[in-house]
Order: C-alpha cells, then structure tokens, then sequence
C-alpha cells in the first residue's frame, strides 16, 4: 500500500483486533482502531484508538477528511446493523476506500436441524409451538421476545448478568464466557434436558461447539440470520483484508 499509509479500522470484534496487530507488525501504516465505547475498559489494539460514537454517517465522513484516512476496515459484529451503512455513506461521500471485513458465517450441514429466522419474535413463535427446555445464547439484551412463554423452561447464558433481570417464569442463568469445546456442551444439552436452541449466526469458532453437540444429539436450532449489509467488497481472512489495503 504505497499511496494509502493511514487506515481506520472500526472495532469491537476479534477479527479487528487481529487486523490491527497484523497491520501494526507489518509496519509503514497509521493504523486507527475505533470502538462504539459500549465495554468501560476495552482491551487495546495495536496502533492507535478512539472511542465513541461519531455522530452518524456525517459525523464519520468528517472525521475521515480531518484525519485524512485512505482506506476504512468496516471490521464491526456481524449484527451490529447500523455502522456499516454509515461508513457505505461516510466513504462515498469522501471517496474512500472501504472494506468489510467479517467472520464467515455458519452453514448448516446434513444433521444440521436448523430454522434460519430474521428476528427473535420468530424464534419465539417456534418455541411456543415445540419447546419445553431451551438454551438461550442470544446475548442477554435480547431475552425479551420469550419473557411471555411460561410454559417452557429457559438456560440463558451470557458473559455477564442481564440488568434489570427479564421477568421470566421459569430459568436459570449461566454466566460463561467462551470458548466452549463440543464434549462441555454435549454435557450441558444432555444435563439440562435441552431440546431446542435459540442463537445467533455470529460465526467463528469460539461458540460453534453447541452446534456440533445439537446436531449429534439431535437437538434443533432457531438461528438467526444476520441482519442485511450494504453492497460492498468483503473479506472473510485477515489475509484477504491485508491483500485488498495493497491494491488501494
Ligand atoms: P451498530 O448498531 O452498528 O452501531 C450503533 C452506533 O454505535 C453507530 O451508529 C455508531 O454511532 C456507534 N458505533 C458502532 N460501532 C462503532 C465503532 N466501531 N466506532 C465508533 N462508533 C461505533 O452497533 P451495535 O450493535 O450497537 O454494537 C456496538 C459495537 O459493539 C460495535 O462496534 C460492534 O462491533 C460491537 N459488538 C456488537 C455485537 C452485537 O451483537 N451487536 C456483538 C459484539 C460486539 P454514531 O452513529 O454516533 O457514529
């Protein structure tokens, strides 16, 4: 990357983190790594940080120009919705080169006894109709479709306890944080008497393992889909990203 030394590279997930030491290690770049400012004390990336909203697709453009980027990394959750169109916005306006860079996403595989859903309500009109004892991997800001099944009995794991604590009838938290391995959640499904799982398509190794465990045992999964994207270059490798910023 001759003529682009300076990239800006939105945050918050593993994949970002990684670009930034790889592009730190590599050397000749300003590599900037932004975060939302949602956790209170983020690990640091390699290279340089902000942290903080921009104050939408005009906020970033303007930052973009007085900080004079070439190129963006839109390395951001496969479900955070909002940031992508804002950066699609903010480079056009500015003529910058942008990339999205993600975790590729699961597919399922014979065994697989997958409802791919686009919102959690839909997840919850399946567990009204089939469930009895649920595994719920959602993240806990996003338990409230379900607190109206009283019928059915929720294992809701998450990183930290949800605030204020969802009114459920029946559940039981587990507070973990991954990686787990298929044999630990082969042992869980099995413990807790699951027969149906609510999750997320977010990709990666670190949480693939209950898929593997369900499909062994049979269990079905009510995933949701990640939410659309504007139409842009995308890169699923660190590689590929770093590939891509040399042809800038
Ligand atoms: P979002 O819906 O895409 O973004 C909401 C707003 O947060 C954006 O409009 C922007 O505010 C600000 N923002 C988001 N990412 C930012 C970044 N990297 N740098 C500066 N500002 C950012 O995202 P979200 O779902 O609220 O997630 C927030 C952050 O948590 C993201 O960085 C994401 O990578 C991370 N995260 C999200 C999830 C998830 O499941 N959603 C999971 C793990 C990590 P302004 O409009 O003011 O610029």
């Amino acid at each position: 990357m001759q003529t682009s030394p300076s990239v800006l590279i939105l945050g918050g997930t593993t994949e970002a983190y990684d670009l930034a030491a790889a592009l730190v290690a590599r050397g000749g770049l300003r590599v900037v790594t932004s975060f939302a400012g949602r956790t209170k004390s983020p690990r640091l990336p390699a290279g340089e940080w902000r942290s903080g909203g921009f104050g939408g697709a005009q906020g970033l453009a303007e930052y973009l120009r007085a900080e004079t980027f070439d190129a963006v990394i839109d390395a951001t959750h496969p479900f955070a919705a909002a940031m992508a169109f804002n950066a699609a916005e903010a480079c056009a306006q500015e003529n910058t080169a942008l990339l999205r860079l993600e975790r590729a996403p699961w597919r399922a595989v014979p065994g697989d006894r997958w409802t791919e859903v686009d919102t959690l309500d839909e997840a919850a009109a399946i567990l009204r109709r089939d469930a009895k004892r649920v595994l719920m991997a959602v993240g806990r800001q996003e338990l409230a479709p379900f607190v109206t099944l009283d019928e059915i009995w929720f294992l809701i794991r998450s990183v930290e306890a949800p605030e204020p604590l969802p009114a459920f009838k029946q559940y039981e938290f587990l507070l973990s944080r991954g990686p787990f391995d298929v044999a630990s959640e082969r042992e869980l499904l099995r413990d807790k008497r699951i027969d149906t799982i609510v999750c997320k398509n977010s990709g990666g190794t670190a949480t693939q393992a209950k898929l593997v465990a369900a499909r062994e045992l049979g269990i079905p999964v009510a995933m949701k889909r990640r939410p659309p994207r504007p139409d842009l270059p995308i890169a699923y490798t660190i590689d590929d990203a770093i590939a891509w910023l040399k042809l800038r």
